[in-house]
């Protein structure tokens, strides 16, 4: 598949070239443990605080020791939660808080609509994520701080990507995974306010300060630190580059009739999320694979389940819409062009279902 024919960016992001060069010599050349004390030892150690310092910057944590690296945001996500039965968490969180949530028995905060509401009362810990990664809308976590003493959020689809500040949007715990901004698979970070110590979730050796046991994946973390580098200074000129393309599609696709768009007018531009009345989302995304086009009928953690979308089910959207529902999600490799050839693929293919369903 063409880079700039892949729409698929909330699921994963191709790995930046310059994220590739910086991590190549952390499989051969330095190949140390990081917590060895020799000198390849401490050189990969060094490799590991320059990238922690790098991904602190990026989401505006105040201090290095505030990061700590895990395999990813799926990791995070289920290590605050095991050590807060008390949690209460967003109806609107990918299955990675959702399907804890459930296995912990913790109780989901009410909404209406997408408007997330307190607790009945004031509770230990409130965890809502900063950006859906089903229809893009950004929440505000940082408003319930009035009702629980700590907030974790899930920035996996805002960091890198959207105007971020842990630190001034008062978080105490937040998770991120590096394949959502153009760095490697299987690598990530929890974000832990002052760096206060975490009961691990799992045991070990004493890595990362005893709060996460397990050898580091020293070659990701570099990738890591790289990737987050380049988004922090390209971040706002990648948001344009998606308000564009957004709002390119957006003149396409609204020539198609019986078409609803998700979301709220303040998404993030990064990710659409379309329903089509009377087509199934899995049949578009088949038939626009085959023209070359790679989009996702949801979150790619669920798109292979037969279950309808927990996040579009708590937003009571009737069935008949809800099996039409694609996912578009745009990256730094997509053009206007790409995006424009995309909305007349959709144009003809919704065109052709709806013809052959008739
Ligand atoms: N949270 C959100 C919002 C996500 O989009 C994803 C990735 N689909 C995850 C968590 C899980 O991240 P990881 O792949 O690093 O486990």
């Amino acid at each position: 598949m063409l880079k700039e024919n892949y729409f698929d960016n909330a699921a994963t992001t191709p790995v930046d070239d310059r994220v590739v060069a910086a991590m190549l010599p952390y499989f051969s050349e330095r190949w140390g443990n990081a917590n060895s004390l020799h000198e390849a030892g401490l050189e990969a150690a060094a490799a590991v605080e320059r990238a922690r310092a790098s991904v602190a910057r990026l989401i505006g944590a105040e201090d290095p020791s505030e990061i700590v690296f895990t395999s990813g945001a799926t990791e995070s996500n289920n290590w605050v939660l095991r050590n807060y039965p008390g949690a209460w968490v967003s109806p609107f969180e990918h299955s990675s808080i959702d399907a804890a949530a459930k296995a912990l028995h913790l109780s989901l905060l009410p909404n209406d609509d997408l408007k997330i509401l307190p607790p009945p009362e004031s509770v230990d810990l409130i965890s809502i994520m900063k950006v859906n990664n089903e229809i893009g809308t950004i929440f505000d976590p940082e408003a319930f701080r009035p009702y629980a003493t700590l907030i974790h959020s899930d920035i996996t689809q805002a960091a890198g990507k959207v105007y971020l500040d842990v630190c001034k949007f008062g978080f105490d715990f937040a998770s991120l995974s590096a394949h959502k901004f153009y760095g490697p698979k299987g690598v990530g970070a929890m974000y832990i306010k002052g760096g206060e110590s975490l009961p691990p979730l799992l045991y070990g050796g004493e890595h990362e300060r005893g709060a996460r046991a397990g050898t580091l994946n020293v070659a990701g973390i570099v990738g890591m630190g790289v990737a987050a580098e380049i988004a922090a200074d390209s971040w706002s000129d990648d948001w344009e580059h998606a308000m564009h393309l957004k709002a390119t599609l957006f003149t396409e696709v609204g020539k198609i009739p019986y078409l609803m768009i998700n979301g709220s007018a303040d998404c993030s531009p990064y990710i659409v999320s379309l329903s089509f009345l009377g087509i199934e989302g899995e049949t578009l995304v088949v038939e626009l694979d085959r023209l070359g086009y790679g989009i996702s009928s949801g979150a790619a953690c669920s798109s292979r389940s037969s279950e309808p979308s927990h996040v579009l089910s708590a937003l009571h959207m009737p069935e008949r819409w809800l099996r039409g529902t694609i996912r578009i999600s745009f990256g730094r490799a997509n053009t206007l062009e790409s995006t424009i050839a995309l909305g007349q693929a959709l144009y003809r293919t919704v065109e052709k279902l709806r013809r052959v369903s008739d």
